[in-house]
Parts: structure tokens; sequence; C-alpha cells
């Protein structure tokens, strides 16, 4: 049935480790213009580095895969991003009980891992960071987990979702992070940390298509 596996998360967090590792020049540009210029550096070591964890591991379920990579993402990148993934990945592996949760269950617990996200950084959607991608991409799978939609397309529609959240971080003036130290100047650029929460929710339809 439409569950999502623990080889399911295996392979989302290789798809995610593969597309940041395509996309670390973009991801670098995007930094530089606002930040310090590390981000497509920093979710390339720390991703890559959670691929080679959880492919060790033998997961009895998909929850196990995410607490690995989160903690694989707090121990392996500093920065503002290390902490903020790793306790968005953690927390949500943490939420995600059972060998094959279905999509609701899933949807429930990347929205812990978002709260976590947001009560460490106390970003709101609309200061310009990665929430203004990773909210919308939950809500979307929510509202897909309340109409039955099938877990592949849900993951596409969240894909979409947070495009067009880090799409709508350019015209803003960042709130939170190091950008927020640029003020106006940091208006015209999009988030580095919504950008890579595009290429993490791309990963998991990838990794979910059937
Ligand atoms: P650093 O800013 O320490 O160099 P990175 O460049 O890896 O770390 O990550 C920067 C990204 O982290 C930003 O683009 C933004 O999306 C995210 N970020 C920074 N501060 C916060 C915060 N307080 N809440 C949520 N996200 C944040
Ligand atoms: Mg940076
Ligand atoms: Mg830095």
């Amino acid at each position: 049935m439409d569950a999502f596996t623990a080889g399911q998360a295996v392979a989302w967090i290789g798809a995610a480790a593969d597309a940041v590792a395509e996309g670390k020049e973009r991801l670098t540009e995007l930094d530089a213009a606002i930040g310090d210029g590390d981000h497509g550096a920093n979710m390339d070591r720390g991703l890559g580095a959670a691929r080679e964890a959880v492919a060790a591991l033998d997961a009895a379920g998909p929850g196990e895969v995410l607490v690995k990579t989160g903690m694989t993402l707090i121990s392996k990148v500093g920065g503002a991003s290390g902490p903020l993934y790793g306790s968005f990945f953690r927390t949500t592996g943490k939420n995600l009980e059972g060998a094959e949760p279905g999509l609701a269950e899933l949807a429930a617990a990347l929205r812990a891992g978002l709260e976590a996200v947001q009560r460490m950084g106390a970003a709101q959607p609309g200061d310009k960071t990665m929430v203004d991608a990773l909210s919308p991409a939950v809500t979307v799978l929510e509202q897909a987990a309340e109409k039955g939609t099938p877990l592949t397309e849900a993951a596409r529609d969240a894909a979409g979702a947070a495009y067009d959240g880090a799409q709508a971080t350019i015209p803003l003036q960042a709130r939170k992070g190091r950008a927020s130290y640029l003020g106006e100047r940091s208006i015209g650029h999009e988030d580095p940390g919504a950008a890579s929460a595009v290429l993490i929710f791309r990963s998991l339809a990838e990794a979910t298509a059937d």
C-alpha cells in the first residue's frame, strides 16, 4: 500500500545528497550574495556524511533513518543550517513510528520537525529562511493526507509548494540569520536555506516515485 518505508527514507537521503552535490555551486552563490558563501559546502558535507551513515544502518523503519540523518547533520555541519536541518530530520524521525507509516503519519512527523526548526531558530514564515519553503511543503502534505492523495503525488506537490515558497523569499528582507545583518540589501535574492529545502523535497518526491 501507500507507505513510507525505511528503504525510501534511505533513498530520500541519497537523492538529497546527490541533489545538493549537484546544486552545490548555486547554493554557494546564493549564500555568497546574502551570507558567507558556505551553504553549498555545508549541505554537501552534511548530507554526504548522512548518506553514508544511513547506508550502514539496518533500520527497522524510516524514523530511525531520519534520526540518524539529523544526528549526522548536527555533528558534521556548523553554522545555522547544521543544527536547524539536524533537528528537522531528527525530530521528524523521532515522531515517525513503525515500519511503514502512511502519508498522514509522515506529514505529522514532518510538522513536528518543522516546529523544532521554528523553536530553535524562532523564524516565522516571511522571515526569509528555510521555513518559507519547509512550511508550505508540510502543509501540502497534510492536505494531501486528508484528501487521500497517493504519497508520490503528494510529495511532488509538496516539492512544488517548497519551490514557490523559496521563490517568494526573493523580494523579502531577511529577519533571521546572517542575511538579516544586511537589512534592505538582503532584498532581491533567494534565501539559500529555502533553496536547499526545495532540493530536499524534490528528493523526497524522487525517492517515493513509483
Ligand atoms: P550560516 O548562515 O551559519 O553560514 P548556512 O549558510 O549553512 O549557515 O545556512 C544559512 C541558512 O540557514 C539561511 O539561508 C536560512 O535559510 C537558514 N537560517 C539561518 N538562520 C535561521 C533561523 N533563525 N531560522 C531558520 N532558518 C535559518
Ligand atoms: Mg552561510
Ligand atoms: Mg557559515
